[in-house]
């Protein structure tokens, strides 16, 4: 059956029967409940069907049914929604949810966000574009380190998959991509109150990355620079800092003693 690509809906479809089986061996999702996010040409979705116990896939392009009707009428624990994720309500799929998938690269980030906002995902094995991928499980004091690093990092074990190039693609997109595997904490590190203050300041210490934290910070919240040095200094924190240097746990001690408005 002929499909054209749409850009618009970010369709690179994959086609590697050694690589899908790795991607899906690597997600452990054996008897689990799963959600593929844009099942595309079902590339994915037949590998997957044959491990988890129930597969609901979210596909946004209704011209792909005919293609999926054959591999939904398969597999008695399928089931393809045509909808739009990111509008999509998970209550009714249950309370241990594992997503895997080939994701349109126009809305990783908001995909990534909704994964980290809905308590019932547990894990998600997610084919990214690599430069996302590195700065999402990037390092404090490298390049890639930034706001979604260490938001990530408070969320959620991150690591990297395998790298999987361009050309594994069709059609070819213009980057390379890597998948990245999410299994997000068991409990908060921090309490509700300091979590709000800990994504605040992290945010706002890496709004200009050139710029020190206390110039961030006074800019953000327009506290005297004073106090601020004088806050970093109760943490042994020169005041000349920038934001890429102070890792994760440091921004959470920073948040538990934060007294100022955000
Ligand atoms: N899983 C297939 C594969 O690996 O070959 C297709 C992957 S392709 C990169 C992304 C898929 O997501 C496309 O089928 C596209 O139509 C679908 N898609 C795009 N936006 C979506 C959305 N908001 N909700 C659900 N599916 C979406």
């Amino acid at each position: 059956m002929q499909h054209q690509a749409k850009k618009r809906y970010g369709q690179n479809f994959l086609r590697d029967k050694n690589l899908l089986k790795k991607i899906v061996n690597q997600s452990h999702i054996l008897n689990k409940d799963v959600i593929e996010v844009g099942p595309g040409q079902g590339a994915l979705t037949s590998f997957l069907a044959e491990q988890a116990h129930q597969l609901t896939c979210f596909e946004i392009d209704t011209s792909l049914k005919s293609i999926l009707d054959p591999i939904e009428e398969q597999y008695d624990n399928l089931e393809i929604i045509y909808k739009d994720f990111m509008t999509a309500d998970l209550t009714d799929l249950g309370d241990d949810l594992h997503v895997v998938a080939n994701v349109p690269y126009y809305i990783t980030t908001p995909i990534i966000f909704k994964l980290i906002e809905t308590p019932q995902i547990k894990t998600a094995s997610l084919m990214i574009q690599k430069e996302v991928c590195e700065r999402l499980i990037a390092k404090p004091g490298t390049k890639a380190y930034n706001n979604l690093s260490v938001v990530m990092a408070y969320h959620a074990h991150v690591y990297k998959m395998m790298d999987v190039k361009r050309h594994m693609f069709v059609p070819q997109p213009n980057v390379d991509s890597a998948v990245i595997r999410i299994e997000k904490r068991d409990k908060a590190l921090l309490d509700p109150k300091a979590e709000k203050i800990f994504i605040s300041i992290v945010r706002t210490a890496f709004k200009q990355k050139r710029k020190t934290l206390v110039n961030n910070w006074f800019e953000a919240y327009q506290i005297p620079k004073e106090d601020i040095i004088n806050f970093l200094k109760s943490f042994d924190i020169n005041e000349n800092i920038r934001a890429e240097k102070i890792a994760i746990e440091q921004f959470m001690k920073l948040a538990g003693a934060w007294t100022y408005d955000i």
